[in-house]
Order: C-alpha cells, then structure tokens, then sequence
C-alpha cells in the first residue's frame, strides 16, 4: 500500500445525492469496478440503518476483492447508552467486515445545540464505542464530523475528541469539513495542529459546498493526511463530496504519489461513467480528467497548437487516465481542425492547402445555415468524404413527396390513426432509380420506411440500423413556425451509435437530410458500396 489510503464511500455518502438510488445490485458492480482501480477501503453502506445496505453486505461476503477492504458504517453510541446494547454498533460489528467507521461529533456547539449532551458525555460515546468495536478484533476509523467547524469555535475541545478517541484505539483519525464550508488554508492549519497532538494516521473528508472539496483535500494530504475520502465523480449530498476522479490523477501525476498503478489510473474514465450509469445519471461532459470534453479543443489556434505538440494545449496525456483528445469542428475551426480531424478517421485528403480551405470555407457556409457538427461527427465524416472527387455516394435522391392527411371526423376525435402520412420517394443506385411509397405515423417515419424500403433491396444489412433519438431545434425563436430548424438524428446498428444533422426552414428537409446521412455514413462503414448486389 503507498503512504495514501484511497477511501471511497460513493456507496454511502455519494448514495445522498438528490435523485441517485443504487439497488444492491448496482453497489455489488460499484464495489468490483472500485476495485479494479485500487481503492483501498470501499465504504458500502450503513447496515445500522436500512434493510438494503443490511443485504449489501450479506451479498458482499462473495465477492472477491483483489485489493479493496470492504467497511460498513455507523454512528456512536447514543447519549446515557450503553455500546453493548447499542442496536447501531451490534449492526457494524456483525456487518460480516473488518474494518468499521464511525462518526462521531467533534464541534462543540453541535454537540450541544443537536445531540442536546454535555461535551464530556460525547466524549464517553466516543470513547466507549471504538473501545466496544476495537473489543471485537475491529480495525476502527472515526469520521471527526464538522472538525473544521469545531477547530473554529473550541479548538481544545475538538482536539480532545481526537486524543480521546486515539487512546480509545481508533486507527485513523478523519477530520470532515461536514459542512463544506472550510478554505484550504484553513484546513492546513487543523491539520498540522491535530498532528502535533497524535501519531495515529489521519484522513480528510471533505465536502464540496465551496466548490473547494477537491482542493481542501489535496491541502490536507500535502499537511499530512494519509487517508483521503471522497466519491466518484463527486457525488454526495447538496453539491457533492470531494471527487476521487480529480483527486486520484492529481495525487498520483502531480504531487508524485503512487497511490494507484498506472493501469488502475487508465480504468478512470470508464469507472466515471460506470457509475453515472449505475446512478442513472448522464455523464458530465464537463468533468476535469474523465469528461468528454475534459480535452477537446475548438479553437483552430489551439488545434494548429496540438497538431504541432500534442501537449501545447493539455494538462496531462489524457491516456492516462483512460480518456482521449477530441477536435470538434465549428464555424471557430480552422483548417487545421478539418486536416486534423480527416486524419483522425483515416481518410486520405490531399488537404495540405486549397482543398482544406474550400471545406473549412463549405463548413463554415454549412454553420451559417444552422448546421452544428460539433455533435454530428458521422454527417462532418461524410463531408470529408464528399470532398474527394472520386467520391461516389452509395444512393442518391431524385425527389420525394409527402402527403399528410387529416381526417377530423369530430372535434372529439383527434387520435393519430386520423392523420396519415403517405411519402413517395426516387432514389437512384448507380445507374437505376428505385421508386417506392409507405406510409408511417408521421411524415419524417413515412420518409424513414419508403427510403429503406428503396434501398434494402440493395443493401439488405441496413435492417440493422435503427434510429434511437430525434430531435428538433429552432434556431430563431423569433421566426416562429417560419423558422430555420436543425434536426439530429442518433443511430445505432446494436454496436455502434452515431451521429447525423440536418437543417433547414422545411422540417421534411432537415430531417430528410440528417436521416439520409444516417444511412450513407453506416453504408460507407460497411464498405458496402461497390459491393451491392444489382
Ligand atoms: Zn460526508
């Protein structure tokens, strides 16, 4: 184990976010894939108090961690209790682990305005339930909640809560900034003070309610910290705990600390949006180290930049923590954004000069008429491809007309079956010219159905392709129904999804435009032009 004890409790602590519940299931997977980054200790949950995290850990008593500890959580004794007959700590100690936390308060002021107790009393809770735990072959950590706070009002009487608990036995000493309301100098300050007065390791648990979660703890560690607590991607009650996903890469590729391995570290980003989807939360584009966009670059200055060095315009080698640079291309892009990008899909353009500026140029032009292709790579691919003069698109429209129908037969009645779509389309393969119609619940649905119709006879393996989301945006609210719209399109063959644009004033057109790069894209990706069997 390096000198940091990486302690995550995304279980419990990160459980509190508004809107996240984890089945036991979901905190099963969590646990396997904490794992598998090196996290030392794996708080799962607080068997004290809920069925749930009482059947987490039965559960758990399978799993087979390769590195992480596995430790359950609860609070000390109640007031003029006795830790024998406490319900909460006969929970921890049959909890089935060996290593328990529990948090105990160390603020003078919440100890007697909320726990409604005399200070010395608190400190015999304390006292008496790691002596209770330490009794049963525990290894005991004690979450010191609002240190920081306490540290403020009654610095003695914060700093005796942690000698009391050191003679009792506890193993680590974690000082909570419950609050999030501590700066980083401040925590330096507590820190140094509370190691001059005890040998046992401490740990920093720190809350995000300043925005200083991952800061404060890195102040802590560099005052002598040993134990860093936090969840991934941050997740925590109010605004979140300390982000483990910004606080593992810094330890470990800025202050030189080997707390993981360097394939731990690669598994970052994947665990990141693990746990997002296991929260059923959409992963945060804008996440330092694991968001989509954490290394993506628009500007075509800092392109020309990255082109030239691959660092000139990044932190660290997003490698490193398993994710990847992205050049988006925007109305902002320059050439080298399109000569970069037609690289990075492997497609040979002689963009060395004129060739790059006239597609920056039809880009550019494309923007200007409501096009986006920073979310629409697949439909940019196919104008890289379309630049190439021997390109030869796998179909091509001759023309299309749609008739929509409605039929009100009553004012009451107003179901969808009384409206019909009807769409007869031309599409030309090679040299012939296909002719179909179908109908469909809408139009854009009838133009989907009449095109495969059309082309599924050349190509049949298109049955695969399907379209998983539509969507439509007006570009000026203030034309109302006469205005410019653009349509995304996302698509998906059950392997991969992409991405596909359209727009226009007609939504018939946008959609049409964007629907039909949808199928042009995945045809090319299947190399099935040229092949096609008429
Ligand atoms: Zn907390």
């Amino acid at each position: 184990m390096s000198s940091i004890q990486l302690y995550d409790t995304t279980l419990r602590d990160g459980a509190q976010r508004e809107g996240v519940s984890f089945s036991v299931v979901d905190k099963l997977d969590i646990t396997r894939k904490l794992d598998e980054i090196g996290v030392h200790f794996i708080e799962g949950g607080w068997p004290g108090s809920n069925p749930k995290d009482v059947e987490f850990f039965e559960k758990a008593q399978s799993l087979t961690l390769s590195h992480a500890k596995l430790v359950a959580f609860g609070s000390t004794r109640h007031p003029k209790g006795k830790a024998q007959t406490d319900a909460n700590l006969r929970a921890l100690a049959n909890a089935g682990v060996k290593v328990v936390t529990i948090v105990g308060k160390s603020s003078d002021l919440q100890v007697t305005q909320v726990l409604e107790t005399t200070l010395e009393e608190n400190l015999s809770m304390i006292a008496d339930s790691i002596g209770y735990l330490k009794a049963k072959g525990l290894t005991v950590f004690l979450d010191a909640e609002h240190f920081f706070d306490g540290f403020k009002t009654n610095p003695d009487y914060a700093l005796r809560v942690l000698e009391v608990a050191a003679e009792a036995g506890a193993d680590c000493l974690a000082l909570c900034d419950t609050n999030g309301g501590a700066l980083p100098d401040e925590i330096t300050v507590a820190i140094e003070a509370a190691r001059k007065l005890t040998t046992i390791p401490l740990g920093i648990h720190a809350h995000n309610d300043s925005g200083l979660g991952v800061a404060n703890t890195l102040a802590a560690v560099n005052a002598g910290a040993i134990q860093v607590q936090g969840t991934i991607n941050g997740y925590g009650e109010r605004c979140g705990n300390a982000n483990l996903c910004s606080i593992i890469p810094a330890l470990k590729l800025k202050m030189g600390i080997d707390c993981v391995t360097n394939e731990q570290l690669a598994k970052l980003t994947e665990v990141s949006h693990f746990v997002s989807e296991a929260a059923n939360l959409p992963p945060d584009p804008f996440s330092p180290y694991v968001g989509s966009s954490a290394f993506s670059h628009k500007g075509g200055l800092h392109v020309a930049g990255i082109t030239k060095w691959a660092d000139s315009y990044q932190h660290i080698d997003p490698t490193q923590v398993g994710n990847q640079p992205r050049v988006l291309v925007s109305e902002l892009s320059g050439k080298r954004n399109i000569i970069y990008k037609s690289r990075e899909k492997g497609i040979d353009l002689p963009l060395q000069g004129k060739e790059a500026e006239k597609l920056l140029e039809q880009v550019k032009l494309l923007e200007s008429r409501g096009f986006q292709y920073e979310n629409a790579e697949a439909s940019f691919e196919l104008l890289l491809h379309r630049a190439k003069p021997d390109y030869q698109p796998p179909f091509t429209l001759v023309d299309f007309m749609v008739i929509v129908e409605s039929r009100r037969r009553s004012p009451t009645r107003k179901s969808p079956e009384d409206s019909l779509s009807e769409v007869m389309i031309k599409v030309k393969v090679g040299t012939e010219v296909i002719h179909t119609a179908a109908e469909g619940n809408g139009p854009v649905n009838a133009l989907d159905e009449a095109l495969r119709k059309a082309l599924l006879q050349f190509y049949p393996s298109l049955a695969q392709v399907r379209l998983v989301d539509y969507k439509v945006r007006i570009l000026e609210e203030s034309g109302g129904t006469g205005s410019q719209v653009r349509v995304l399109i996302e698509s998906s063959d059950s392997v991969e999804e992409w991405r596909t644009v359209g727009s226009s004033t007609n939504i018939i057109e946008a959609s049409w435009l964007a629907l039909a790069d949808s199928l042009e894209y995945w045809l090319l990706k299947q190399k099935a032009v040229g092949s096609s069997t008429k």
